[in-house]
């Protein structure tokens, strides 16, 4: 899926099997996509399931990190997905976007909310946020107890039926925006990457080394 209006060019494409390359092939696989979407400048994150943010630089794949956040026109914000959640948030009057990578691990250490708290700190005051393509609660069989170790702000994402449990990723990052944004400013994509054969999904394809890529830029 790609949009694009007048500010922005926002997407999520099944991509290439990303685990396991070099760094070096990685990057060229970027700037092949670059030239493919027409953004001038990139930056990427290897991504470790936390939640550190970091201020994209371009040309650069920032290690250990899950969320970047820019400034700059031109410059293609870049993260790999394969039922993890990529939140896009930007500001409708400035010059600030970010991409967010929340798995279980990036939700239960908040990185939603924290990457939105990180963008009011750099100045935004109109924020508004994406949800795209994610595992859905009916496919996200958890464990008992689940919730105990992700501690949600929105309880009833954690969800008991028939005797298994399952957590809604989109409800729960959604609860973390809505702490800042009005509800109406949050939309979310209706497309599960474990039933849509469009994208990779690590649960339905046995932990494949194929991810989807989720790109955000300000024009
Ligand atoms: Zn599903």
């Amino acid at each position: 899926m790609r949009k694009s209006n007048d500010r922005l060019i926002l997407g999520y494409d099944r991509f290439k099997a990303t685990v396991g390359v070099s760094a070096a092939v990685f990057g060229r696989e970027l700037e092949e996509k670059s030239r493919e979407l027409g953004a001038p400048d990139f930056s990427s994150m290897i991504q470790v399931h936390g939640n550190r943010i970091a201020q994209a630089m371009p040309g650069v794949i920032h290690p250990e990190t899950d969320a970047l956040v820019s400034d700059r026109k031109g410059l293609m914000l870049y993260g790999c997905f394969a039922d993890c959640l990529p939140i896009y948030v930007w500001d409708e009057d400035k010059d600030l976007i970010g991409l967010a990578h929340a798995g279980w691990k990036g939700t239960a250490g908040r990185i939603a909310q924290l990457l939105v708290e990180h963008l009011i700190e750099l100045g935004a005051s109109e924020l508004s946020a994406f949800i795209g393509p994610g595992i859905c609660a009916k496919h996200y069989q958890v464990s008992a107890g689940f919730d105990q170790l992700l501690k949600p702000v929105e309880p009833s994402a954690y969800i008991s039926a028939d005797e298994s449990f399952y957590f809604d990723l989109f409800a729960e990052n959604r609860a973390q925006l809505e702490q800042y944004l009005p509800a109406e400013r949050i939309a979310q994509s209706d497309s599960c990457t474990f039933s849509d054969p469009a994208y990779y999904s690590y649960r339905r394809d046995q932990q494949t080394r194929g991810r989807n890529l989720a790109y955000l830029m300000l024009k």
